[in-house]
């Protein structure tokens, strides 16, 4: 233990951190890894987790004699994976058992791959809020199976220690996962937290665009354990490495980063050891406590699966899977920013914030680019933060990116201005109403275009300013301000701006 902590910005002076990163994501095939019991993963369907033991065979229940078979479909997404992240995929890889006991894991076994996984030697190339791109190294990415979920009763924390009796539920024990493991990050110094998270964040990304997995952190659908370790400044040699475990949400990753520099610089500097250990990352107050020790080789006896023959992808079906690839996530921005003719600020600001998928389907739906990104940048951010929900939240519960574009097009149409733009959508988000069009309608909203309104509004205008209208017709349209202020006057706002500057202009010279 350590009384207090360093300052990240002492211990980044002092100290190289390297971090490594175990991403397991939940595949969403519909069945399982080794049998034929619903994925729990496939739909997330909450329900089905609500039956503790219905999900399950006798493969999944570790019953003895029981055969597993290998899921196609997961190899796939295995395959479509790897090639995402730049690896190579192997021609013969091979199941191996991961041996340990543990209440959730009915068989003493995890069926894993070890030294023979599906993918390996890749690398994925992540772009941190700034726009600065970090090339980070994948060593493997390997198929496996979950286990089942424990649940500790009667205890204040819900660990182990404490309670009074624990279930075993095996309605995720078989769920096909795909373990990711980085090369040690090094050289990142003190953004390294900053990289941990936006690794993830991509990686998320890729899961999404490829569909093999629902991707939603706060599932469970995917996990990170983040591996971290300091050396002196300057040093080749690399320190002694924890591993905290289970963190799993992007914050999460950047602050348990944060944390475990802080606190192993502060170890180190007291002369003092890191242990090799797993820690246990704490959400409320953002620190980690020591879990296991944990050795280099922990001694998990891998030894070949004997009931599943080695897995032989050929070529033909690798190239097969590549044909099917979608558009990645890093391709994509780079299209739309294109296609959308956004500047590079813009971009970032619109992916930092989550907002590009959302702008697409605006886009899609019938609006201007550049009007879309004004709305979900803007009204709609403004909204979702003050409510304390995401903007796919917005787009989901209040304001769909359909809506958004109804609103744009009666701007570019000229039926309404922004200013009355705002009231119809705060409307939609108030739920006082669905259709744009039908709301501008309902209430008398529509901007006044008829000229001969505008034009008497004007003429009453120029008598109250004469000076105004002898200066604009004399070409000095800075004249103009007055006179349109008084026409959103007198019209409530609802005058169509566009227009008046152009009858204003003429009216001066009658
Ligand atoms: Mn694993």
């Amino acid at each position: 233990m350590v009384d207090k902590l360093l300052t990240f910005e002492e211990a980044v002076k002092k100290f190289d951190p390297t971090f490594g990163i175990e991403v397991h994501v939940e595949l969403c095939t519909k069945t399982k890894m080794f049998c034929s019991a619903p994925n729990p993963a496939f739909e997330n369907d909450k329900s089905l987790l609500e039956n503790p033991n219905t999900l399950t065979t006798p493969v999944s229940l570790g019953l003895p004699g029981a055969l597993p078979v290998l899921n196609r479909q997961a190899v796939e997404y295995a395959i479509m994976l790897g090639l995402a992240l730049n690896c190579k995929i192997a021609p013969r890889s091979v199941f191996s058992r991961k041996n340990y006991f543990y209440p959730d894991l009915s068989k003493d076994f995890q069926t894993s791959q070890y030294d023979l996984p599906t993918c390996l030697d890749g690398y994925l190339d992540v772009e941190l809020e700034d726009g600065e791109v970090f090339r980070v190294e994948i060593e493997r990415a390997h198929l496996e199976e979950d286990a089942g979920k424990n649940t500790h009763v009667g205890g204040a924390t819900g660990r182990i220690q404490g309670a009074d009796h624990s279930l075993v539920d095996y309605n995720r024990a078989g769920v096909p996962l795909v373990e990711i493991v980085t090369r040690p990050v090094r050289g990142a110094g003190k953004r390294a937290p900053e990289v941990a998270a936006a690794y993830v964040k991509a990686l998320r990304d890729i899961f999404k665009a490829l569909g093999i997995s629902r991707a939603q952190m706060e599932r469970g659908n995917v996990r990170a354990d983040v591996n971290l370790s300091l050396a002196e400044s300057g040093s080749q040699e690399l320190g002694t490495r924890t591993e905290t475990k289970n963190v799993n949400s992007f914050n999460a990753i950047k602050d348990a980063a944060i944390y475990e520099i802080r606190r192993q610089a502060a170890v180190l500097s007291s002369g003092g050891k890191v242990n090799q250990e797993t820690r246990h990352w704490h959400e409320d107050s953002k620190t980690t406590s020591a879990g296991r020790p944990k050795s280099d080789a922990d001694d998990y006896r891998y030894f070949p699966e004997p009931d599943l023959v080695p897995l032989d992808i050929d070529t033909q079906w690798v190239e097969r899977v590549r044909k099917t690839l979608p558009e990645l996530p890093a391709a994509k921005r780079k299209r739309l920013k294109e296609e959308y003719g956004f500047a590079d600020l813009e971009m970032r600001d619109v992916i930092n914030a989550g907002a590009l998928d959302l702008i697409e389907a605006t886009v899609l739906a019938g609006s201007s680019p550049q009007g879309a990104r004004k709305w979900w940048m803007t009204q709609l951010a403004t909204f979702a933060s003050e409510n304390a929900i995401t903007l796919d939240e917005v787009a989901d519960t209040k304001c769909t990116p359909e809506q958004v574009a109804a609103l744009q097009k009666l701007i570019d149409a000229g039926d309404i201005n922004d200013k009355i733009a705002r009231q119809v959508l705060e409307i939609v988000l108030n739920g006082e109403g669905d259709d744009p069009a039908k709301i501008v309608e309902e209430k008398g909203l529509k901007v006044v275009s008829d000229d001969g309104a505008l034009v008497s509004v004007i003429q009453d205008a120029f008598k109250k300013m004469p000076k105004a209208k002898d200066d604009i017709a004399a070409g000095n349209l800075g004249a103009a301000g007055p006179i349109i202020g008084m026409v959103m006057k007198a019209t409530g706002g609802q005058a169509d701006g566009k227009r008046v500057r152009e009858l204003i202009s003429e009216e001066a010279k009658k």
